[in-house]
């Protein structure tokens, strides 16, 4: 019982940096949706891609690039509550999930997480772009952005792009028409 118990844990960690993976957050993201929409309660998503991180492991090495990766986290782990889910959605994006958050306070939690992070220091942080290591970060809340889990995911990720193309290091909330722009790399799930 206690392998099958230690192999479940595996199963939803990420190796690198201890949080769940994007296994566990989409089992997390649809008991939450489904509860939110039985109460009538919101649950909102914040997605978080980190800056020029390629510039990173370009200038200073994969392994520093690792070491930055785990320091990211951290200062993003330490800025949510417990019953919030960070999870690693892919390799340098992370995904909070906040149970029973309103689209106003989600605002609130992201801008904390980014400052969170502009605040850290990194090592390697004087080889990026504008001499530190930042996130952009994009929010979205059910029901206002999306009424089902995968355009709750996928608004949260157009709100991401946006604050990419509006400079990075930045928070933005999902607006409609969003979806549709110029220029956008990849789609939620690749
Ligand atoms: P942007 O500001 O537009 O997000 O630029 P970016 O360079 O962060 O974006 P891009 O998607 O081009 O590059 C992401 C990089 O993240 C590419 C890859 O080398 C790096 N990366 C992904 N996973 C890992 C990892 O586990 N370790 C390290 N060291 N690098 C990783
Ligand atoms: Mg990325
Ligand atoms: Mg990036």
């Amino acid at each position: 019982a206690r392998l099958h118990e230690q192999t479940v844990a595996l199963s939803i960690t990420d190796p690198l940096t201890g949080v769940p993976n994007r296994r566990h957050l989409f089992q997390q993201l649809e008991a939450e949706v489904n509860r939110a929409t039985r109460y009538g309660t919101p649950v909102s998503l914040v997605m978080i891609d980190i800056d020029h991180f390629k510039h990173l492991n370009d200038a200073a090495g994969h392994r520093a690039g690792d070491v930055a990766l785990k320091q990211v986290c951290g200062a993003l782990k330490h800025s949510v509550r417990k019953v919030d889910t960070l999870a690693r959605y892919g390799g340098e994006e992370f995904v909070v999930l906040l149970p029973q958050v309103g689209r106003a306070e989600a605002l609130e939690v992201a801008e904390k997480l980014r400052r969170a992070v502009e605040e850290t220091e990194f090592e390697y942080g004087k080889v990026q772009p504008g001499g530190r290591v930042t996130i952009s970060v994009g929010v979205a809340t059910l029901p206002d952005d999306a009424s089902e889990q995968a355009k709750l995911v996928d608004a949260a990720d157009s709100a991401l792009y946006a604050s990419k193309r509006g400079g990075r290091n930045k928070v933005t909330g999902y607006a409609p028409g969003m979806e549709q722009h110029p220029g956008r790399e990849r789609g939620p799930f690749s």
